[in-house]
């Protein structure tokens, strides 16, 4: 809020509140920020209204829209919706500069988790492939942490990175694993205990897509190499 004033102060205008995607860490202050400024318009893809029950949005986003921002020059950001952490996830590109604010599909500080049904690694992977292959790409403002000044590099790393992960569940199916928790054991091995839980569900979205690919198969709840 206060960041927000020292704007307004500063003689700018506020053109509305536009969320990447749905997730609490993301929309928390969505409303609050609303009633400070009396009125102000939420935009947000139509897949992230869907999923918001207390927040309502005024203005659908959709993939390749622009958004003009006035004054000198004009900041024109280009809409991609970018699903994987997120059904609704877009991020934002700005061409003259080569500047992506990538919300929580990359991010300067931590690691992206995805968590079905929400989260999909076959969508996220597209994401991320459709992220690299836009020309000019120099900065790149995530969700969390520090801005990313080399985008391609971090983009590379994100990809092999599930990739790797992905091969690795695979192995660990082949070499007799039968459920999450014995994957997470035998993959995750520099995770924390305390954070199983949660790459159990980073586990069964690799799962998903895997059964998707018919490399494995899972039959009541058991997961078997194909
Ligand atoms: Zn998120």
């Amino acid at each position: 809020m206060k960041a927000v004033d020292e704007f307004l102060s500063a003689g700018r205008t506020f053109k509305g509140i536009l969320l990447t995607h749905l997730h609490p860490d993301h929309v928390g202050g969505v409303n609050s920020l609303r009633t400070h400024l009396g009125s102000a318009k939420v935009y947000a893809h139509s897949a992230t209204a869907a999923g918001l029950s207390d927040i309502s949005v005024d203005e659908l986003l959709n993939d390749d829209e622009v958004i003009e921002l006035s004054g000198e020059p004009v900041i024109a950001l280009r809409v991609m919706h970018t699903p994987g952490h997120a059904r609704g996830h877009v991020c934002l590109f700005e061409e003259r500069t080569g500047t992506l604010i990538s919300g929580d599909n990359v991010v300067g500080l931590g690691s992206v988790l995805i968590d079905p049904p929400e989260g999909n690694v076959r969508d996220y992977l597209e994401s991320l492939k459709r992220m690299r292959a836009l020309p000019n790409l120099s900065l790149m403002l995530g969700g969390h942490g520090p801005a990313i000044a080399n985008p391609y590099r971090k983009l590379d790393e994100y990809i092999s990175h599930r990739l790797e992960r992905e091969a690795k569940i695979l192995e660990a199916v082949q070499d007799g694993a039968t459920t999450p928790q014995e994957i997470v054991t035998r993959v995750y091995t520099d995770v924390s205990p305390k954070a199983h839980a949660m790459a159990e569900r980073a586990v069964l979205a690799h799962l998903e897509k895997l059964a998707d690919d018919g490399r494995i198969s899972i039959a009541a709840d058991k997961i078997s190499p194909r």
